[in-house]
């Protein structure tokens, strides 16, 4: 039997934060009262004509931008037709097969398409509680009726479950960055479904696929994906077939149970939607929807590794958080504008690489928050703010200061605010030098204080130097630089 490769696609629902819903003017709400956002047209009464909501169409424009899809000059709506009591008109307005936006890519993944549609209301199954003449009944919350919904369909390029969670992180931090939704995944304002197959690696033709429903967080994706692999490797296996069905992961029992076996499009009978006429976006339009981009993740992770050249985790994680990374960013920027004023003298930052900066803030500065019980987010209000930062790993980069000592300043900024280079001297952290003789006799009464690793030292084990430093170190409190320290000691042992 040879290996069985995963093959999956994603379908993600980006809810926009419009002001108001797709075809009409109620307002978009999460968490009021029941049914208090709506009117005739979300409520389909006869006679009542859709008028589609151009904030929507702008923002189905940055996302396809966004994602380097194909724009179309003339996009049309049809009517993709079932009944449910989540749907009034009995048939929801979408796009079928002249969608807005056409094939694009984002990272190595790519875009199948990105369709404008409107979402449908929330049906709550309120069970034995709500029996109505016997019957398990169920209560229908019509203000989500008509949000508008972006449907971002993938090609089936994904090739594992943590590489499919890990992509739609990235989509959706890129979508957060456009400002068009909350993409909140437990708000249902984000949801992603996922269509899963395998079939033997190597090979070309795809699998029976399953669609594995709203999954409400990137962990249970991938939790759900991993299920639903293992299940259809077993089947297929066992020289069994995969059934084509929609299925729902839990969570809390990881079973995968089935909804319904799955709808083919000719089912909903899609037909042009004969009350909306094609949507054909102005060259104004296009322009001020691409000239609202900011740079986004993609972009400014590959800008980070190649210009600044920080590690791939690091950029990555810079650029997937926009307050982390313009925090950063700032304090980077503090560090060269310090060497700048002090062009004539002897510049003491020049020397900072941005890689060194950016230890800074993603390591030093957050195990700082952290341990003294703040949040992460804490540097978005910052009492370190970044010159105060900047001017810290200054001292350290020139040696005015040892790391430990840097950090000790580190924990006092974070509690106290102030001046970086007034804490030092208050606390009389000042990194000793080796001119003024007073380390170097410290370092002497540790060698002295310690013969035996003295003489392993002479004798050629390098390791042994390490309980003469931590001598020195605690005798200085920290205040030494490490390398110095180190010299000396090979210096007075004659090394
Ligand atoms: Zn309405």
């Amino acid at each position: 039997m040879p290996e069985l490769e995963a093959v999956i696609g994603l379908e993600i629902h980006v809810q926009l934060a419009t002001r108001t819903k797709m075809f009409c003017g109620c307002a978009l709400s999460f968490g009021d009262e029941p049914n208090v956002h709506t009117c005739p047209i979300c409520l389909a009464h006869p006679g009542v004509l859709p008028v589609p909501n151009e904030e929507a169409v702008r923002f189905a424009l940055k996302i396809g931008m966004a994602l380097g899809c194909e724009i179309a000059p003339r996009s049309i709506f049809h009517r993709k037709n079932y009944f449910y009591p989540d749907n009034p008109k009995a048939y929801q307005i979408s796009q079928y097969d002249i969608p807005i936006c056409g094939a694009g890519k984002l990272g190595e993944i790519r875009i199948t398409r990105a369709h404008l549609e409107e979402d449908a209301a929330k049906t709550i199954h309120v069970g034995e509680s709500g029996r109505i003449h016997g019957s398990a009944a169920s209560l229908v919350d019509f203000n989500r009726g008509g949000t508008p919904l972006v449907e971002i369909v993938t090609e089936p390029d994904l090739r594992g479950a943590a590489e499919a969670a890990e992509w739609a992180r990235l989509l959706r931090e890129t979508v957060r960055q456009l400002g068009v939704s909350d993409v909140n995944m437990e708000e249902g304002s984000l949801r992603v479904d996922a269509n899963v197959s395998v079939r033997p690696a190597g090979t070309e033709e795809l699998g029976t696929k399953t669609e594995l429903k709203n999954m409400n967080s990137f962990r249970f994706l991938q939790r759900g994906i991993e299920a639903e692999l293992e299940r259809q490797r077993e089947i297929v296996g066992a020289g069994g077939t995969v059934e084509q069905e929609t299925l729902h992961f839990d969570p809390a029992s990881g079973d995968l149970t089935s909804l319904r076996s799955k709808e083919e499009a000719h089912d909903y009978r899609y037909f042009p939607e004969p009350d909306l006429v094609a949507i054909a976006p102005t060259e104004a339009m296009l322009a001020a929807a691409r000239e609202s981009l900011p740079e986004l993740p993609a972009e400014r992770q590959a800008r980070y590794e190649t210009e600044l050249r920080l590690d791939p985790e690091q950029a990555k994680r810079f650029a997937g958080d926009p307050a982390l990374s313009e925090y950063f960013e700032a304090t980077f920027a503090a560090t060269r504008a310090d060497s700048e004023t002090e062009d004539d003298s002897q510049s003491d930052t020049a020397a900072i690489e941005p890689r060194v900066v950016a230890n800074w803030v993603s390591g030093d500065l957050i195990a700082t928050l952290r341990a003294a019980d703040k949040t992460d987010e804490d540097f978005r209000d910052p009492t370190v703010p970044p010159a105060a930062l900047a001017a810290l790993a200054a001292q350290v980069a020139t040696k005015a200061i040892s790391h430990g000592s840097g950090r000790k300043v580190l924990t006092i900024l974070v509690e106290e605010g102030g001046d970086p280079k007034a804490i030092v001297e208050r606390e009389g952290l000042a990194q000793m030098g080796g001119d003024d003789g007073e380390l170097a006799a410290i370092v002497a009464a540790a060698i002295e204080g310690d013969p035996a690793a003295a003489e392993q030292i002479r004798s050629g084990n390098g390791k042994a130097i390490g309980a003469i430093v931590g001598a020195v170190m605690r005798e200085t409190k920290g205040r030494a630089d490490g390398g110095e320290v180190n010299r000396l000691i090979r210096q007075q042992l004659g090394l």
